[in-house]
């Protein structure tokens, strides 16, 4: 049987160029980047390359990004950072509500050192008003951290709107751009970000590195103490092969990312228009037009989300309820839930996430099986009115 993997959000395969310059840093280039040696120059001169590919395609500067272990580690960076480092101006936070639980998580730690977090909500397409964020602001805030785009229902959110508003307000402004990073543009400037958090694995890299964007200037308390690694800003030996294939991985990004857009965009519209034909009562989460040009995400009422994914699954197509942390959980998505979906339909969700090589033939076989799988389900469903 032919596998076809629509879940591409969760994690991306390596892309096989990012594989073969990543091999010789595990065997011949080994060295340590810390040391003098040749060994150790090879190492670093191949660190600072990709950074160099990782800062070009966000129009960073290179010693304004650090290595991560990846977007988890970003996240948590940048938002104890800014508020360990900054806590004699205040110990207010502004977020949304739909935000990974790497950020959630994150401030409810916070929450327990005594900072405090107004969660936006959202609307019905999961977008945040700008306007919300400007009143949340306090003369205590220190740090405003807003998504680029959603993991699970692919809203992009109005960052630039809201970027001037953090400039004018003198808050730190962060982003996670971990679903955004290396398929649609992304500029630190035209958002006006001062931090941005990546992980190499959305966007065919390897799993384990990431970075946070630090733009120069900003007050920010060292995440991991040890050796002067990273400008100091994070110790521990770094990650060369994982580094090398991130830089490999922005640099493909670069290249292919316009061209790979446009011809996801027409798949995803297309899989969209003909689920919608083809199985009646299902809902298109997320917004119409301001979404990711890969995430479809529909709710499909009378049936539950775990049991289209196994059937799916049996016939070796493989997609998501929400996002990969939160599967297996019972709790409805938090996204679905801010966006105002009853509990019925957020169980009902499905998320169907195209990549590189996502054919047409392959959603073709899906919009052949799913319509059969809806079906048999209700009939079973104890939620249909018979
Ligand atoms: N933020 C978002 C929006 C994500 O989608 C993910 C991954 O699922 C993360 C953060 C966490 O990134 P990582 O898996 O690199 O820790």
């Amino acid at each position: 049987m032919k596998r076809i993997y629509l879940d591409y959000a969760a994690t991306t395969p390596v892309h096989p160029d990012v594989l073969n310059a990543m091999l010789p840093y595990f065997t011949d280039n080994f060295g340590n980047p810390s040391s003098i040696h040749s060994y150790g120059l090879e190492a670093r001169e191949a660190i600072e390359k990709a950074r160099g590919n990782v800062a070009s395609l966000i129009n960073a500067r290179s010693d304004e990004i650090v290595f991560t272990s990846g977007g988890t580690e970003a996240d948590n960076f940048a938002l104890q950072g800014v508020c360990f480092a900054n806590e004699s101006k205040g110990n207010h936070i502004i977020t949304t509500a739909i935000e990974h639980h790497a950020i959630l998580e994150t401030c409810k730690f916070l929450e327990k050192k005594d900072f405090h977090v107004t969660y936006l909500p959202v609307d019905k397409y999961g977008m945040v008003a700008p306007a919300d964020v400007k009143k949340a602001i306090t003369p205590k805030t220190v740090l405003i951290s807003v998504m680029h785009a959603n993991n699970e229902v692919g809203t992009i959110q109005p960052l630039a709107e809201i970027g001037r508003i953090a400039r004018d307000a003198g808050v730190y402004f962060h982003t996670d751009a971990v679903q955004t990073f290396g398929h649609i543009p992304v500029d630190v400037n035209e958002l006006g970000v001062n931090l941005l958090s990546v992980s190499a694995h959305k966007l065919y890299g390897p799993k384990g590195i990431g970075a946070l964007y630090i733009r120069k200037g900003t007050r920010i308390a060292t995440f991991m103490h040890g050796g002067g690694q990273e400008g100091g800003r994070r110790a521990g030996t770094e990650n060369v092969p994982g580094i090398v294939g991130f830089g490999k991985a922005a640099e493909i990004a670069r290249r292919e990312m316009a061209e790979e857009a446009a011809r996801l965009t027409v798949l995803k519209d297309k899989f969209i228009a003909e689920l919608q034909e083809r199985i009646d009562n299902i809902h298109l989460n997320g917004h119409p037009t301001e979404r990711l040009p890969n995430n479809i995400n529909i709710s499909v009422s009378y049936v539950e989300g775990e049991a289209m994914l196994l059937n799916l699954d049996m016939q070796g197509i493989y997609a998501s309820t929400g996002s990969a942390c939160s599967s297996g959980n019972l709790e409805p998505s938090h996204v679905l839930i801010a966006t105002g979906c009853s509990h019925e339909q957020a169980h009902g969700s499905l998320r169907f996430t195209l990549g590189k090589w996502t054919t047409e033939e392959e959603l073709q076989n899906v919009l052949d099986v799913l319509p059969g799988i809806v079906k048999k389900l209700r009939t079973m469903s104890p939620l249909i009115k018979k």
